[in-house]
Order: C-alpha cells, then sequence, then structure tokens
C-alpha cells in the first residue's frame, strides 16, 4: 500500500474522506440498529428533521479531518460545537492512494481547501425507513470549485441476503470516478428524478414542462445523482431553493468526474468558497448528458422567480 505521506495533500484528503465516510456509515447504521433516534425538528419543521445520527456522523467526520489536517475548513450542515475524541477516523483507502493524483491538483495546499460536509442526506428518509435513499456526503473543493467527492451508502444492499451492506463511491475531476459502475440510459427515455419530501409546484410545473417518461420521487440530492450515475435517471430536476452547499459539492464532482453537469435552473456553476451563501437559491439540475435540453425546458417564470 502506498504511504499517505507521499501523496499529493489533495488526495491525502480524498484518502482520508473515503475511510471516515465508512465510519460515519457504521455510526448511522448502529443508532438504527439502537432504535432511539433522537429526532428534533431545525427551524420548527416537520420536514427538516435532524437525528442523534446526523449530530454524531457530523462530529466523527469534522472532527477526524481536523485532527489529521489541523488548520483544514471544514463546513457541516449540523450546527454543532463539541469535537469527538473518541469518534476520530485516521484511516486511508487504499483505492484513493493507488491512483495518481491529476496535475492540476497536485500542488493544492491547505488553505485552497474547503470541505463540504453533509453527515446525513435524506435524514427524513432515513427517519421513515427508506434506508437506501441515505448517503454521507463529503465534498472537497478547490479555489471554490467542487473537484472532490465521496458518497457512502450505508445502506447499499440493506435488502440483499448474505450480501456486504454499504458501499463508497468517489470522484475527482480529471481523474474519473470509483467504486460503482457508470451506465447511462437510452436518449429515447427520459427519466427524472426529484425530491420526494420537498416537492412544491414550481418543481412540478418544472418537471412537467420537460415532458418525462418517468418521474422518480426518492429522498437525498446523493442519492438523485447516484441514479443519474448508474444509468437510473437521465436527469436529477429541483427548481426551488431548499438543497445546500454540502448536498450539491460532493455529488457534484462525481457527476464533473464522470463528464456529468451540475448547475442551477439559469445554467449557472455553483460556488464552494467558505463566506458562499448556504442555500443553492437557483434550484438544481443534474445530467450526464443533454444539460442544455432540461435547462431550455425550465419555464421563464421559474427561472425569474429563482435568483441566481
Ligand atoms: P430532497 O430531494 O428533498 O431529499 O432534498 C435534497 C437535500 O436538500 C436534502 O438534504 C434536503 O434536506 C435538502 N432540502 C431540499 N429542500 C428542502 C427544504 N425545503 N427544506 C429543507 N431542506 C431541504
Ligand atoms: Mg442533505
Ligand atoms: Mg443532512
Amino acid at each position: 500500500m502506498s504511504s499517505a505521506s507521499d501523496v499529493p495533500l489533495f488526495m491525502q484528503v480524498m484518502s482520508s474522506a473515503h475511510a471516515i465516510a465508512s465510519k460515519a456509515g457504521m455510526i448511522i447504521r448502529d443508532i438504527m440498529k439502537a432504535g432511539d433516534l433522537g429526532v428534533v425538528l431545525k427551524n420548527q419543521r416537520e420536514d427538516d428533521p435532524q437525528t442523534e445520527a446526523d449530530r454524531k456522523a457530523q462530529r466523527c467526520i469534522v472532527s477526524s479531518l481536523q485532527t489529521r489536517f489541523p488548520g483544514i475548513t471544514v463546513i457541516g450542515e449540523e450546527d454543532l460545537i463539541e469535537s469527538a475524541t473518541d469518534l476520530i477516523e485516521m484511516g486511508d483507502s487504499e483505492d484513493v492512494l493507488s491512483k495518481a493524483c491529476p496535475d492540476s491538483l497536485k500542488s493544492v495546499s491547505l488553505a485552497d481547501i474547503v470541505v463540504w460536509v453533509d453527515p446525513v442526506d435524506g435524514t427524513k428518509e432515513y427517519t421513515q425507513g427508506f434506508l437506501d435513499h441515505v448517503t454521507v456526503l463529503i465534498g472537497v473543493a478547490v479555489n471554490g470549485e467542487s473537484v472532490g467527492g465521496v458518497i457512502h451508502q450505508p445502506y447499499y444492499n440493506y435488502q440483499v441476503p448474505d450480501s456486504k451492506m454499504g458501499r463508497t463511491m468517489w470522484g475527482v475531476v480529471g481523474l474519473g470516478c470509483f467504486g460503482f459502475t457508470h451506465k447511462q440510459l437510452p436518449e429515447s427515455e427520459r427519466v427524472i428524478t426529484t425530491t420526494r419530501s420537498h416537492g412544491t409546484q414550481a418543481v412540478q410545473e418544472t418537471i412537467d414542462a420537460m415532458c418525462p417518461t418517468e418521474i422518480l420521487r426518492v429522498g437525498g440530492a446523493g442519492h438523485k445523482v447516484l441514479l443519474c450515475l448508474e444509468g437510473t435517471a437521465s436527469a436529477y430536476i429541483f427548481a426551488s431553493p431548499g438543497c445546500k452547499k454540502w448536498d450539491t459539492c460532493a455529488p457534484e464532482a462525481l457527476l464533473k468526474a464522470a463528464g456529468g453537469t451540475l448547475t442551477d435552473v439559469h445554467g449557472n456553476k455553483y460556488r464552494y468558497e467558505k463566506d458562499i451563501k448556504r442555500m443553492n437559491t437557483g434550484g438544481v439540475i443534474a445530467t450526464y448528458r443533454s444539460h442544455d435540453f432540461y435547462l431550455s425546458k425550465v419555464p421563464q417564470s421559474i427561472k425569474d422567480a429563482l435568483p441566481a
């Protein structure tokens, strides 16, 4: 196995994020197994719950990254201040360390990096038992652009007897994506995936304008981008504010690493500097191909209502 200290910092961060995401997945499964989710409502809203899994997985991810890379900027979804010395993961991923760092990322320094963390993406679905919708998202932005991402799916295969539960997918722009088989739907099928718990009239109106052959309403930004990458969906459409930078940073990196695109409804790329607003106010259009087609179908009235 390569030693982590021999590889460029960016790949060390990716390797660490890969190992940490699996540990966070174990935490998420253990809390569900123990049976007390400890749900509190954020902003007093039923559709924005936080569980002990969100809290504990975030403490694990943030504390682990900050211990391994002192001074690194990590922005997590949950508002927590205490760190967690008992949850620290210092391991590496042999898969990540065995790959060559793209030239463009070889000289990245700690000050160039912002890590965006969604400890549990699809929390609403986690509380409702739609377990394969749940992912752990660790996105690595360099100079404001999403370039690296880890998506861990703790309940992958949970309904398949005698199989290993959980999987970790990762990608780096300029290198590719790994941990799954990339497929695409035939162009004749237009399968749109969208939210199942944060729907609005504008979301529906936008999807209708795209004349889908099928609509898949599932939880999680990470899960929906995986459906696009694995050839189950053609596009992930969400013409509404609601998704935040920690929802899109990691999925965007995997999508771009595979040759796809994630923008707002105007076609603008999101940026990921540490002071950027958290909310993706312009919505999300994510595709593997035909991005311009989906953008062209967004009704003007909806574009006008969604600031860039
Ligand atoms: P969904 O597609 O509904 O699973 O949303 C993807 C991500 O964006 C999840 O992390 C959601 O919590 C978040 N999200 C989307 N819309 C909203 C909303 N209206 N309020 C709070 N979070 C939202
Ligand atoms: Mg999320
Ligand atoms: Mg979350």
